[in-house]
């Protein structure tokens, strides 16, 4: 309280509730609605000011909240008035400003999806140093058409191994049955003990809607988790962080409710090859369950050599179709010539139950442009 107005409205409020309380006058309630009704009535330069800005406090606290939104022209005007929202709305979810190396955590439902969905990120995180975990929330026992159990399970636990291997990334994997994830206490705890452990800075996962139950469920715990880390008494064997970490979405091409809104987009030519070599490492998916599960298994071909030449046929039109469908973002990332010119793409959109992604760690946390 230095400034001289603020003085004034501390003396002024407590004389007029004084005398407000005095004379009960039933239709003034608050302070603010005292000082509206005394200083509509007094004209001197100090109070004039004032009075204006009470009013104006007043005016914007009755709209409703679509008119207060001031034009938003970009999409980094966006994440801020995203900010401001919640702000307004919702607990505080503070993410700390990352420190490098950046810690990244990754869940994916199956032992391909982290690849499928993140491998030309992960390469790049990899690349420049970061930290980046991989976890598959189910064992991997049932997507196959002439084997299952538990040595499918082990094959594609060593199919993983040898993937994450290409780019130096952990794996973690938890033995829930493949096909059959639920979105229980007792697994969300031991995402929630996870996370703990991990300390990520971000966090990535499916988004909510999807095809495959244990992708759904798989976001349905993530997103669970979320603000859970932070809350001593949950899982209180394992220390709470005193931060949220930022959480995204994995890309998909679903379109109901609505269709991926990417806040990051990200350029991986450069990284093409390597999330081929990663996938490749999938036998029993690339070239047995998927070829299978879709009638084209009569395509793959026999060879180690020429497997690898098929691949991209199946693998490069998702992420050249996001560097299209996206190509506006990626000339905002990277300019227009740059932009223009990217082929292959991986996109994700934040996740509001995380850390706020805001213009300052952003910049840290995506480190690419
Ligand atoms: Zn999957």
């Amino acid at each position: 309280m230095d400034s001289p107005i603020s003085e004034w409205v501390v003396a002024e409020s407590s004389v007029w509730l004084s005398r407000v309380r005095s004379t009960a006058e039933p239709a003034i309630s608050t302070v603010s609605d005292v000082l509206c009704t005394r200083l509509v009535h007094d004209e001197t330069p100090q109070r004039e000011l004032l009075k204006r800005s009470v009013l104006r406090k007043e005016r914007s606290r009755l709209l409703p909240e679509r008119d207060v939104r001031a034009p938003v022209p970009s999409r980094r005007g966006e994440l801020f008035y995203r900010w401001q929202r919640r702000m307004n709305c919702m607990p505080r979810f503070d993410a700390r400003i990352p420190e490098e190396p950046l810690s990244v955590l990754v869940f994916g439902a199956h032992f391909d999806d982290c690849e499928v969905r993140f491998g030309g990120t992960a390469t790049k995180y990899r690349e420049l140093g970061h930290e980046v975990t991989l976890v598959c929330m189910t064992n991997g026992e049932a997507g196959h058409y002439k084997q299952g159990g538990a040595t499918l399970a082990q094959r594609r636990r060593a199919e993983a191994d040898a993937a994450a291997s290409h780019i130096g990334a952990e794996y973690v994997a938890f033995d829930n049955p493949e096909g059959e994830l639920r979105p229980s206490i007792d697994n969300r705890n031991e995402i929630i003990e996870l996370i703990r452990e991990i300390e990520p800075d971000l966090v990535f996962t499916h988004r909510p809607n999807d095809y495959h139950p244990d992708h759904r469920y798989t976001s349905q715990l993530v997103q669970d988790a979320a603000y859970m880390v932070t809350v001593p008494n949950i899982c209180p064997q394992t220390p709470h962080l005193d931060y949220n970490p930022v959480m995204c979405y994995l890309p998909d091409s679903f379109e109901k409710p609505y269709p991926l809104d990417p806040d990051v987009v990200i350029d991986i030519d450069g990284e093409m090859e390597t999330k081929l070599d990663m996938l490749h490492e999938y036998t029993s998916q690339m070239y047995e369950w998927l070829p299978y599960n879709i009638g084209m298994l009569d395509e793959v071909p026999e060879t180690e050599t020429e497997r690898r030449e098929w691949l991209p046929k199946r693998y490069e039109p998702r992420n050249r179709g996001y560097a299209d469908r996206f190509r506006e973002e990626l000339k905002d990332e990277y300019g227009e010539e740059h932009g223009s010119q990217v082929t292959y793409a991986e996109a994700f959109e934040h996740c509001e139950y995380g850390g706020d992604l805001t213009e300052e760690n952003r910049e840290i946390l995506f480190p690419f442009f």
